[in-house]
């Protein structure tokens, strides 16, 4: 606890820690006259901020309440050690990313940049993107504040905080924030950090509106984000609080008279309406007001202003192993390639449709079967392959997924005007490229090389491989090999088949169990049916000896 000591003091607290900014020199670096006439220009408090004391690791087990206890304050200063120590390392690592980003400005990181970052991460490639970009606003427009992480001065997590708060300003306005934040002694309460940290980010963002800011400037996106939960997704609508709170408003009322006259058609027996799945006349209640809002939402229609909407180019892809559909296995359905359905939803969704696509894949290596070549462009039964082959970009890092905006890519270049010189329009020469990763393969800065399919592996047995691409990114010729998706429930399938195979022969094999001491009473006299042909007549086993004692279920 330290409720005693973390008070939140006020700008006129006495003190003697941490005066008034050092105008002229601040993180060793002098201010630009614009950073100095930012300062003037703010408020007191957020200019002139004060510690009551000095909080270091000495008397940190007296301020956290264990002094008593030894034990404890050493514990609490190998913490405080290890942050100081955390806070270094996040300094290097943005350091270290910086200088990766050798597109012209720096402010915006190139694919080529990316994937890099990506490698050395090893994360995708988004997120890799979002932390080039965390690091160039880090040396770039938070020096000062930069250095004192370095010196192990502010914890890291309040430099992550600076980062987060102040990414949606402009790059002048986040040097403004620095030259600002050095006059913050890293000693006050993390709360009022947090407080002051806010306030002036606000401030900054309403002075880079312009005077006849119009509220266009807010947000107004809906996005789709799986949530994590087996088999189920989300979509958040987000935009001016009247704006959705209007919208929010009018579904909720719906829902509600829909409600209402369900319940009243439950009591007068007559027809119920928009039961649209039964759950009101199979519960006799009134389907409860989430659910009415989903069903609302979902069935919505979309008011184009006569735009004509194109049939979706794919179809959305359930990739159920056929096992599990006969409820044999437990391997998971893949939705679009990336997203696990539990068995029991793959069933649901299968059971529902009318038409079922029937995939080919490697009996040993569930690699997805190639389809014939073709002409140029490929055939919808092409890209539907290639879709299964790989369910997002092909880039490495890349996860973008193709159902959306895709383009078939070349991997050998095809010539338009000679097409018996260029790459052919086989499924070997072609994959699936968002639309950035084939502008940038386009431009030379990635190039893919497709590896001969391995047809046998080391096991005597074993099929057709997953294919795999080398590429190249950037000119200087760092190289990834990515290899195909496979469908899942073949290799679980195979391994099954191989332990019952096992345990088979080391049946056949063993050596005769040790013959039972005469004091033992007599084996039951149920007799255990016929030996198979060839096996030995006098083995004699416990029932349930072996897990794989009955025949594989398929
Ligand atoms: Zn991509």
């Amino acid at each position: 606890m330290s409720t005693a000591t973390s008070t939140p003091a006020s700008a006129g607290d006495d003190d003697t820690h941490r005066s008034d900014v050092d105008r002229s020199d601040i993180g060793g670096t002098p201010l630009e006259p614009a950073a100095l006439a930012f300062l003037d220009s703010i408020p007191s408090r957020l200019r002139v901020v004060r510690a009551r004391a000095a909080r270091t690791r000495e008397d940190l087990p007296a301020r956290s309440g264990c002094e008593e206890d030894m034990r404890l304050g050493e514990a609490a200063q190998r913490v405080w050690d290890a942050e100081t120590a955390s806070a270094r390392a996040l300094a290097a690592r943005l350091r270290a990313l910086a200088a990766l980003i050798e597109s012209e400005g720096g402010d915006c990181a190139d694919d080529v940049d990316t994937l890099r970052a990506a490698m050395a991460l090893r994360v995708t490639h988004g997120v890799a993107h979002r932390e080039l970009l965390a690091a160039h606003r880090a040396v770039d427009q938070l020096p000062r504040t930069l250095a004192r992480l370095e010196a192990g001065a502010l914890p890291s997590w309040w430099f992550q905080k600076v980062l987060r708060e102040s990414e949606d300003l402009g790059d002048e306005s986040r040097r403004l924030l620095d030259a600002a934040l050095t006059a913050w002694p890293a000693d006050i309460p993390v709360e009022r950090f947090l407080t002051l940290l806010r306030a002036l980010v606000r401030l900054l963002a309403e002075r880079e509106k312009e005077p006849s800011a119009p509220e266009e400037a807010l947000p107004r996106e809906v996005e789709l984000t799986p949530d994590g939960r087996a088999g189920t997704g989300a979509a958040s609508l987000r935009g001016p609080i009247p704006e959705v709170l209007a919208f929010w408003k009018r579904l909720d009322e719906t829902a509600h008279a829909i409600q209402a006259a369900q319940r009243s058609a439950l009591r007068e027996g007559t027809e119920i309406p928009y039961d649209l799945d039964g759950i009101a006349s199979a519960t006799q209640r009134p389907v409860p007001l989430d659910r009415l809002r989903y069903d609302l939402m979902l069935n919505a229609e979309f008011d184009t202003d006569g735009v004509r909407v194109p049939a979706p180019r794919f179809r959305l892809n359930v990739t159920v192993p056929a096992f599990t559909l006969l409820g044999l296995s437990d391997a998971p359905g893949m939705l679009e390639g990336t997203i696990p359905l539990p068995p029991a939803v793959a069933r649901e969704i299968a059971g529902g449709e009318s038409v079922w696509y029937r995939i080919l894949t490697d009996a040993c290596t569930g690699a997805f079967l190639p389809l014939p070549p073709d002409r140029y462009p490929p055939t919808q039964a092409m890209l539907e392959h290639l879709r299964l082959r790989s369910s997002t970009c092909a880039v490495p890092g890349c996860t973008r997924p193709v159902s959306w905006a895709s383009e078939a890519d070349h991997i050998e270049e095809f010539f338009h005007a000679d097409p018996v010189r260029g790459g052919r329009t086989e499924l070997e020469n072609l994959h699936l490229l968002c639309w950035q990763h084939h502008q940038a393969k386009t431009a030379g800065d990635l190039d893919p090389t497709r590896l001969p399919v391995p047809v046998s592996g080391p096991e005597p047995g074993e099929g057709r491989g997953p294919g795999r691409t080398r590429w190249r990114i950037g000119t200087r010729g760092e190289q990834v090999i990515t290899a195909d998706d496979i469908d899942l429930g073949t290799r679980l399938a195979v391994e099954d088949l191989d332990r019952a195979w096992r345990a088979f022969v080391d049946r056949r094999t063993a050596p005769p169990p040790p013959i039972p001491p005469p004091t033992s009473p007599p084996r039951s006299p149920i007799p255990k049916g016929p030996p198979a042909q060839g096996e030995p007549a006098a083995r004699d086993e416990e029932p349930g000896s072996s897990p794989y004692e009955d025949p594989p279920p398929f």
